[in-house]
């Protein structure tokens, strides 16, 4: 199983805070946590964590920020030969209140730095692979050359559209399996995604488009499915949730795991829906993944 992820890293930085700060106030955080975020590196992660050789291509800040995040996609099992320093590290500083409300302000930093050129030069990299793992959270130029690569050289590519944004029917028709929530659907398509055959026909347009097939995640609905052969839901698994910072992204990375088990797209999904419940369980957006889940390359 061998998986080259393309994408962005993160540092989490979470303060506790009696509320929200307000416009010119000064407000005393109780406590302060930090975790490793970023799309690209939680997807890798996951796929590390279970199994995979994974390949990631990205960069992080030339900053001590940037050598934990690197020493932490390591200690994962993620190889980092292609991860740069430079710039400064991306960073999501997170306010929590007591009421559960949040606010988020989000640095791009060197996720922005990623360069069609970086892409280029780990070409081999993505053509050895056997699924490219793609989020949108760095330069859709840098996608788009990644996505080119793989797609010229048979390599089967997962896009997990996210954040939500325009995406060109060019990379649309390059994708194998398109991943967007019930939202990303909506606003790729500019459809309604509540109701099946709301659902049903939003997929379709995708599929007209050259997409090979699209996964929509729907939190504890679970997912529904389309390719040329078949649609439907699969169900979640009823767990108590204490935390679905990334259960997307967990997803995403189970999915790649199952793609290259050459799982069916329905195996794969029941798969990823099993580990995505498992994650939502535990605290943060890269909880320990247990061996269990493992599956043998
Ligand atoms: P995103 O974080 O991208 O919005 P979702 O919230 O749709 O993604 O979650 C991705 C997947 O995680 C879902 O398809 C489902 O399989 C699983 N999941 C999310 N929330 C729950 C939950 N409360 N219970 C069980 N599974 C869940």
């Amino acid at each position: 199983m061998n998986i080259t992820v393309v994408g962005s890293t993160n540092i989490d930085l979470v303060y506790l805070v009696p509320h929200i700060v307000a416009a010119g106030e000064t407000l005393h955080s109780t406590k302060h946590e930090l975790f490793f975020g970023g799309k690209g590196a939680n997807q890798a992660v996951t796929a590390g964590q279970l199994g995979a050789m994974v390949h990631f291509i990205g960069n992080v800040g030339a900053d001590d920020f940037g050598e934990q995040i690197k020493q932490n996609l390591q200690d994962k099992g993620v190889n980092i030969a292609a991860v740069q320093n430079v710039g400064i590290t991306g960073q999501a500083i997170i306010q929590l209140a007591d009421s559960g409300e949040n606010s988020i302000i989000l640095f791009p930093g060197a996720n922005f730095l990623v360069t069609p050129e970086q892409i280029e030069q780990h070409a081999e990299r993505i053509v050895s692979s056997e699924v490219l793992l793609l989020q949108l959270e760095i330069p859709m130029s840098a996608v788009e050359t990644a996505a080119n690569i793989a797609s010229k050289n048979g390599v089967p590519i997962i896009l997990n559209p996210a954040p939500a944004q325009q995406i060109s029917d060019s990379l649309l028709s390059k994708i194998s399996i398109l991943t967007p929530n019930e939202t990303e659907l909506a606003i790729l398509t500019g459809m309604k995604t509540e109701t099946e055959e709301e659902l049903f026909q939003a997929c379709s347009s995708l599929l007209q488009k050259g997409v090979g097939a699209v996964v929509v995640t729907l939190g504890a609905k679970g997912a529904y499915y389309m390719n040329h052969f078949e649609h439907g839901y699969v169900q979640a698994n009823k767990v108590v949730a204490k935390d679905t910072t990334g259960a997307g992204d967990a997803f995403n990375g189970a999915l790649a795991v199952g793609l290259c088990q050459r799982s069916s797209i329905k195996d794969s999904i029941l798969y990823a829906s099993k580990l995505s419940a498992y994650v939502v369980t535990q605290m943060g957006a890269q909880p320990a993944i247990p061996s269990s889940f493992r599956v043998k390359s």
